[in-house]
């Protein structure tokens, strides 16, 4: 049987592209989208394309009904879960400096980029945990790195938003918290950096493509059994927390 993935946010950009990665990898693919038009969309597109085994599925990923409609509705498609991408983020509106966000804007972006990373994960550990090598990517970003934000001599040092590199900061201490409890376990967890992307994200000023941006995603999602756990990545290799 193939092996299947979960991607949440999969409807457009770096979701999208991770899955028709995982697609031409041989996965069968889930595109999570909060927006069930949008994501048969994006289905159509991928088997357009010539990838026939891809579904939707709706998911909002600050809905707890939602998470675990998802999580039912998927256990009974299929016998496990084998790869979950939690890809969905969002970016917050700005200014984001520490001395004018608002409890507003941190509240909103930390419910989207770490407490529905969690809730997603603990719905769908049950099918995860019947995989015999489950592999778990949070999409990060370097601006969550606490070693980046405070070298003045790294390119990301005068990037501070205080809600979204905040939230990627927890998200990527979530990434260690988790991996660590399923040490003992055939799981890996990692939290990967896809890099400044041309998306909707930032209104296309990324310098990545987001062909570029899925590929160190999609190498921590098929990681192999000796493969790395607890870590985080960009595609130049070990990023500093
Ligand atoms: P994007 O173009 O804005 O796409 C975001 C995706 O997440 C969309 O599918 C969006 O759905 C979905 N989403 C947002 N909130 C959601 C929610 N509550 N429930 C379900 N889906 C939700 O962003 P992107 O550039 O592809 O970013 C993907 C990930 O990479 C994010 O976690 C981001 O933080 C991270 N990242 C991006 C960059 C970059 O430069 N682009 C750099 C570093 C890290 P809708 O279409 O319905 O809005």
């Amino acid at each position: 049987m193939k092996k299947t993935a979960l991607i949440t946010g999969a409807n457009k950009s770096i979701g999208f592209e991770t899955a028709r990665q995982l697609l031409a990898a041989g996965y069968k693919v889930f595109i999570g989208s909060r927006d069930a038009v949008k994501g048969e969309t994006a289905v159509n597109e991928l088997k357009a394309a010539g990838f026939d085994d891809v579904e939707a599925i709706v998911l909002e990923v600050t809905d707890a009904g939602s998470i675990s409609y998802a999580a039912e509705e998927l256990s009974g498609k299929i016998p496990h879960l084998d790869v979950l991408v939690n890809n969905a983020g969002i970016p917050g509106t700005y200014p984001q400096d520490g001395s004018n966000v608002t409890q507003e804007n941190l509240k909103a972006v930390f419910e989207t980029n770490f407490f529905a990373v969690i809730a997603v994960t603990q719905a769908f550990l049950p099918l995860l945990r019947k995989s015999d090598a489950p592999r778990i990517v949070n999409v990060s970003s370097d601006l969550g790195s606490l070693g980046f934000n405070a070298d003045p001599q790294s390119r990301h040092y005068e990037v501070k938003l205080a809600a979204y590199n905040s939230s990627k900061a927890a998200l990527n201490m979530y990434s260690v918290v988790l991996a660590y409890e399923l040490r003992d376990t055939c799981f890996k967890v990692n939290s990967v950096n896809p890099g400044y992307t041309a998306t909707d994200f930032n209104n296309h000023t990324g310098y990545k493509t987001v062909e570029a941006a899925a590929a160190p995603i999609v190498k921590y999602a098929t990681t192999g059994d000796d493969g790395p756990t607890g870590k985080f990545f960009s595609d130049y290799g070990d990023t500093p927390w």
